[in-house]
């Protein structure tokens, strides 16, 4: 993790949003009078005491030698959970509990192994630690039946091992941010085009591990489908996978660990697939009378095979808030549904995408808005985290949830989550605002992703977690999947039971058992 990320906030402190002037009214408006809730002090926080004996810490200290064994308060608030609301709400309410004993820094793949190896034999937990950044509950390990629990911070292992210009492949170490890994491959003129939200923090091993999926995922695909090959620590030993483009040689293993959250095993190294840097970037806003004629014009372009490098589309709520444009919220809106397209490439590429694309929107009732407010969407996409701080500040709750289905289920979902978090807040006393977006799309279907405000209870975690639960439901009787992109963690594991069934869970627990018999492994995390 970057030291740069704040301990109770999103991101770099130096980044820290303020509310444009007219907010503090306008939240007034919307949810009623004013209620800041300040953070407390970093010094007042609550840790646990250090389960880990010194002889445990000793041997721990043998593997990676004393300077990366820390136990200091610091090391151990900043590897405190991740960065979902009610991470972030307990830290500013001084709850550090699920801070780990210790923050293991290894070097290289030898040591993590050396140190997964150990933490099997004297039954320590292990909390594999990217960037941090989960909003699922996924660095949450049980401490109960452990000697201690450890985080596995892999933030040294952070270098490009190589590329293979004629295959197109590139192989990073798991540690590895969003920002870095652009770095590294720019030196070769390449991209890895993944750029989720966290992009500034998250990391190479924590995508991998979480499935995750970046704002152009429409045009570079999913981060599990840019995985080629993995090579993984496992208290067993190494496993490495992944020994040609496409294989018949049995279930594709690699899926086995994508998307494990650190139960199987810790990511040191992920082969890649990349692409060109591209020499042209456009983004540019589409307005459709409504966010189903919108929804209709994205499945026509998916399923006619033209895919804009990013293409998401704001419900009508979202698109009244004016977010593309943060500075200008609460200004009159042109209404509708709001797009964002995007295009990346070479020039005459970029050319052709665009105007293929005008030419099915126009047609299906769309109408161009220029590229002013796509290009201020491209430079402010990431942040948008940094605003949660400042909303919480004020008492306001701001918490986001995702979700996917077929496109013949798409707004019966939208529907149902739609319903069930606005009742579910409501019946808490609160005048909620519910706002969607399609984030990623697919030939079959697409993710839906929400964004919640609404005044804060005197107990905004339990606030949330009943929305939280009453939408969970909601998606499974729904018929969608509990999570496209965010991972299960600790957070969606009940759902995600009902989501894989018995034989499912079955087969997950005997993996683990294969793999992981102590038991060691981010317990608590992903398997039900
Ligand atoms: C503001 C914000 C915006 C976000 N936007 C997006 C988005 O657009 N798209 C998206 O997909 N997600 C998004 N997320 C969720 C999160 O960023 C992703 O899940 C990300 O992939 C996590 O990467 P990380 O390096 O931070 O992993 P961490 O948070 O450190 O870990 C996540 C999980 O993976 C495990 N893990 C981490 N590294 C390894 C490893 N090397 N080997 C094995 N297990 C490991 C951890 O134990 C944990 O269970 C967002 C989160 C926030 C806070």
């Amino acid at each position: 993790m970057s030291d740069r990320m704040h301990w109770s906030r999103w991101g770099d402190p130096a980044h820290a949003a303020t509310l444009p002037p007219n907010a503090i009214g306008m939240l007034e408006l919307a949810f009623g009078p004013a209620s800041p809730r300040p953070a407390m002090d970093v010094a007042t926080v609550q840790l646990p005491p250090i389960e880990l004996s010194d002889e445990l810490l000793d041997a721990l200290r043998g593997v990676v030698g004393v300077e990366h064994v820390d136990t200091g308060d610091d090391a151990r608030v900043l590897h405190t959970g991740g960065k979902s609301t009610p991470d972030l709400l307990a830290l500013r309410g001084g709850d550090a509990g699920a801070a780990p004993d210790a923050v293991l820094r290894p070097a290289d793949h030898g040591e993590v192994l050396a140190l997964v190896t150990l933490c099997a034999e004297r039954r320590i937990a292990v909390v594999p630690y990217g960037g941090g950044t989960s909003v699922v509950g996924g660095l949450a390990a049980a401490h109960e039946g452990f000697s201690g629990v450890v985080a596995i911070d892999l933030g040294r292992l952070d270098g490009l091992v190589g590329v293979d210009d004629v295959s197109s492949t590139a192989v990073l170490q798991a540690g590895v941010s969003g920002p870095r890994a652009e770095e590294l491959l720019g030196e070769h003129g390449l991209t890895l085009g993944h750029f989720p939200q966290s992009f500034e923090f998250a990391t190479i091993g924590g995508f991998a591990a979480t499935r995750s999926s970046g704002q152009s995922s429409s045009g570079y695909g999913r981060f599990d489908a840019m995985v080629v090959g993995l090579k993984v620590a496992t208290p067993q030993g190494t496993w490495e996978l992944g020994a040609a483009p496409a294989s018949a040689a049995g279930p594709d293993l690699r899926q086995m660990v994508l998307g494990s959250e650190g139960t199987l095993g810790i990511v040191t190294e992920v082969t890649l697939a990349v692409r060109a840097a591209p020499a042209t970037a456009l983004y540019e806003t589409w307005r459709f009378p409504s966010f189903a004629d919108g929804a209709t014009a994205m499945r026509t372009l998916t399923q006619d095979g033209i895919n804009p490098t990013v293409l998401r589309l704001s419900d009508e709520t979202e698109t009244s808030l004016n977010l593309a444009k943060p500075e200008s919220i609460g200004a009159d809106s042109p209404g509708g549904a709001l797009m964002v397209c995007g295009y990346e490439g070479a020039a005459e590429r970029v050319a052709r995408m665009r105007s293929e694309v005008g030419a099915t929107l126009e047609s299906l009732g769309g109408t161009p808005l220029g590229v002013e407010d796509g290009q201020q969407w491209a430079q402010g996409r990431f942040s948008a985290p940094y605003l949660r701080d400042a909303l919480l500040d004020e008492g306001v709750l701001v918490e986001t949830l995702e979700t996917a289905t077929f496109w013949g289920n798409l707004d019966h979902l939208y529907a149902e989550v739609k319903a069930a978090l606005e009742g579910a807040l409501s019946a808490q006393g609160t005048n909620p605002i519910v706002l969607c977006h399609i984030s990623h799309v697919y030939r079959t279907g697409a993710s839906l992703y929400f964004t919640v405000a609404c005044r804060e209870t005197d107990d905004p975690r339990g606030q949330w977690y009943a929305a939280k639960a009453a939408a969970s439901e909601a998606i499974v009787d729904a018929g969608g999947t509990i999570t496209h992109h965010h991972a299960v963690g600790r957070d969606h594991k009940q759902w995600y039971a009902e989501e894989i069934g018995p034989i499912g869970a079955t087969v997950l627990r005997a993996v683990k058992q294969a793999v992981d018999p102590a038991g060691v492994l981010n317990p608590g995390v992903l398997i039900p």
